[in-house]
């Protein structure tokens, strides 16, 4: 049986199940007050309309649904649609467009385009452990790879293969966890990758690159860095290499090509993120279709407590 002919997938009142059990797996949670106690569900009823998985809160007496706050909240679409999409765009290897999604699910083009933006901001990665420990290890100095990419044309450019004109990406392997995280810069000096590669890697770590000149300077500032010299042909030499990441740019453009076609700058950084999402919680490091769903969906929630904390402070 395929994951997608589950009941989740077709039915809106297995969609709120599923929901509910994912996001509130100790009961409703009330969105307003923050009560659990005394929370009432009231059964879906179309001639009272009633809406389909409505919650009273007993504490603070208002309504609400697991969507609340979430990436759903606001898409006008049933939720076994967009859970369908959530498992699209995390079971694929290279992706889905909007396109896609609008055929399969049957929504306007525009509905679609919207709601893949909103999965790719659950699938954004926030702050997380910086990279060149060994097993989670600190002091224990892995190797981090570094290199960087061009892809589609900065906004405004003319149509020129040179590549000042393209957009640019630099992305980072760790190559004992197997994880990438991928930036969108504006240039290639020296000064705009060095706080990347500072904030995101432990300085017991090697860095292997290739011998481009950005990553001299900083290079130094870690246990080690070795180079390997494209320009001469040397492409390996015994572990030093940059292949892992490189491997990781071509499933990256490969599906930018096939299915992002006219991909803005202004979005460049959520496609990566998919992507870096997907390769970080692929099946070769132990995560199933199932888990990767959860975790995408679990990603909604964090980007909601994050914004909730974040107007609290303001
Ligand atoms: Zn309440």
């Amino acid at each position: 049986m395929s994951v997608l002919s589950q009941p989740q997938f077709h039915c809106e009142e297995a969609a709120f199940d599923w929901l509910e059990k994912t996001l509130w797996p100790q009961g409703p949670v009330c969105p307003h007050c923050g009560g659990m106690g005394r929370i009432g569900k009231i059964k879906a009823n179309k001639e009272a309309r009633v809406r389909m998985g409505l919650h009273k809160c007993g504490d603070c007496k208002k309504q609400f649904t697991v969507k609340v706050g979430t990436v759903f909240e606001h898409a006008r679409m049933p939720l076994h649609k967009m859970l369908q999409a959530v498992h699209l765009m995390c079971s694929s290897k290279k992706g889905i467009s909007a396109h896609q999604l609008h055929r399969v699910l049957e929504v306007q083009y525009k509905t679609a385009w919207f709601l893949a933006h909103r999965i790719r901001e659950a699938m954004r990665e926030g702050a997380l452990a910086p990279f060149g420990g060994v097993d989670g290890m600190p002091g224990a100095g892995g190797i981090v790879e570094a290199d960087e990419t061009f892809i589609g044309r900065e906004p405004g450019k003319p149509k020129k293969r040179a590549f000042h004109h393209k957009m640019k990406v630099v992305s980072l392997v760790d190559r004992d966890s197997g994880k990438v995280r991928s930036v969108v810069v504006d240039d290639l000096k020296p000064e705009t990758i060095r706080p990347i590669i500072e904030e995101n890697i432990i300085k017991e770590a090697t860095l292997h690159t290739d011998e481009s000149a950005i990553y001299t300077k900083i290079g130094a500032t870690f246990a080690d860095h070795q180079v390997t010299t494209h320009s001469a042909k040397e492409y390996v030499r015994g572990i030093v290499h940059t292949n892992t990441v490189e491997g990781y740019f071509s499933v990256f453009k490969r599906g930018m090509k096939g299915i992002y076609q006219h991909c803005g700058k202004q979005h460049l950084h959520r496609y990566l993120a998919e992507f870096d999402f997907r390769h970080n919680n692929r099946v070769k490091l132990g995560v199933s279709d199932v888990a990767r769903m959860e975790r995408t969906v679990n990603g909604i929630v964090g980007k909601r407590l994050t914004y909730r904390q974040s107007s609290n402070a303001a």
